[in-house]
């Protein structure tokens, strides 16, 4: 019987490592990187700092814990981040700001792409004795529930502005921040200097299989390490791992384009199903709204199952499509025609 390959449209993290990026890893140098003695992380930290124009950059097993370090770095225990109330970093990380940082949060209407910079200006708590003094604001590029959506150029620039005036800190949650390169050809040195923290993966769209960075100033850096140790991400030898990363931004970065392709066309071709505005799909993430459909997310999740496509469902009337590595145009061509034989 021929193999039946499911195609795997739930997230950008179940790819497998090539066969490139197993011989790369097999063939890393290592040494124990709480020494900061391992060759491997070390070349892949100084890669990514550079590619971003920032000083130094620390080597952290997921986004998460790279996000929580980048906002301890800027927030003390007790003082405020402001954030939009769909923000990963706090719908998605278990409540670590409060948890582990101490970090007081204040959200603002979840909008994606379309952030009112006036508005998060207004929400800056005036000094004194009375409020939770705000200290840094965080933003998400590409934004993950805001469906892939890049956010512009001059909102970034916009809140950097409210941030210099305030005197905050500004962290990017960058985990898909090279799909916002590929799609809008903004270079990542520029978003670089715009924010005192950043975290990027590895392990999303660029395909390797665990890793991500946080980067910022050498003090902040420094003091990251320790912030790391505390958090149980000090690891060993873990060039093993920093080498898969240095080949997926080698291999993996400039083919994003052809994953944001074929999430126009899924997208597309879903349209006139009535569950995908395409207009709105600029990277690799297609949202499925499913309100006006015969069917309801968990069923269609589960009759495409049956028929070897995997859709992530978020919500009774909520699903989602990631593309990346590991599906093809032929994956494409299959999940289109699996999903309109079960949605016409
Ligand atoms: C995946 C992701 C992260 C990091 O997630 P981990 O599973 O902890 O690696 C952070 N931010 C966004 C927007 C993400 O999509």
């Amino acid at each position: 019987m021929a193999e039946v390959r499911v195609v795997d449209l739930r997230s950008d993290t179940v790819t497998r490592p090539t066969d490139g990026m197993r011989a790369a890893m097999a063939a890393a140098e290592v040494g124990d990187d709480v020494y900061a003695e391992d060759p491997t992380v070390n070349a892949l930290q100084e890669r990514v700092a550079t590619m971003f124009g920032h000083e130094a950059a620390l080597f952290t097993p997921t986004g998460s814990m790279a996000n929580q370090i980048g906002l301890q770095l800027l927030v003390p225990r007790g003082e405020e981040l402001l954030c939009d109330a769909d923000a990963h970093v706090v719908t998605y990380e278990i409540g670590a700001a409060a948890a582990l940082g101490g970090i007081s949060t204040r959200t603002w209407p979840a909008v994606a792409a379309e952030i009112d910079v006036e508005a998060v200006a207004a929400m800056v708590r005036p000094a004194g004795y009375h409020a939770v003094p705000t200290r840094a604001i965080a933003v998400e590029q590409t934004h993950n529930r805001g469906g892939g959506a890049v956010l512009p150029l001059s909102t970034l620039e916009g809140l950097r502005r409210v941030a210099d005036t305030a005197e905050l800190f500004l962290h990017c949650d960058g985990a898909r921040i090279w799909h916002a390169h590929i799609a809008d050809g903004v270079p990542l040195q520029t978003y670089g200097r715009l924010f005192d923290t950043v975290s990027v993966c590895l392990s999303k769209g660029l395909g390797a299989p665990i890793g991500s960075l946080v980067m910022g100033s050498a003090e902040r850096i420094e003091h990251a390490r320790l912030l790391r140790k505390r958090l149980g991400g000090g690891m060993r030898q873990v060039g093993v791992l920093a080498a898969a990363g240095d080949y997926a931004l080698t291999h993996h970065l400039a083919r994003l384009a052809d994953d944001h392709a074929r999430a126009r066309r899924l997208a597309e071709a879903l349209a006139p199903c009535g569950i995908v505005d395409a207009a709105r799909v600029r990277t690799n993430v297609v949202p499925l709204d499913l309100t006006k459909c015969a069917i309801d997310a968990p069923t269609l999740g589960a009759l495409a199952r049956e028929r070897g496509v995997l859709v992530s469902v978020l919500g009774p009337r909520v699903g989602r499509l990631l593309t990346h590595l590991d599906v093809d145009d032929a994956g494409i061509e299959r999940a289109i025609e699996v999903l309109t034989g079960l949605l016409t």
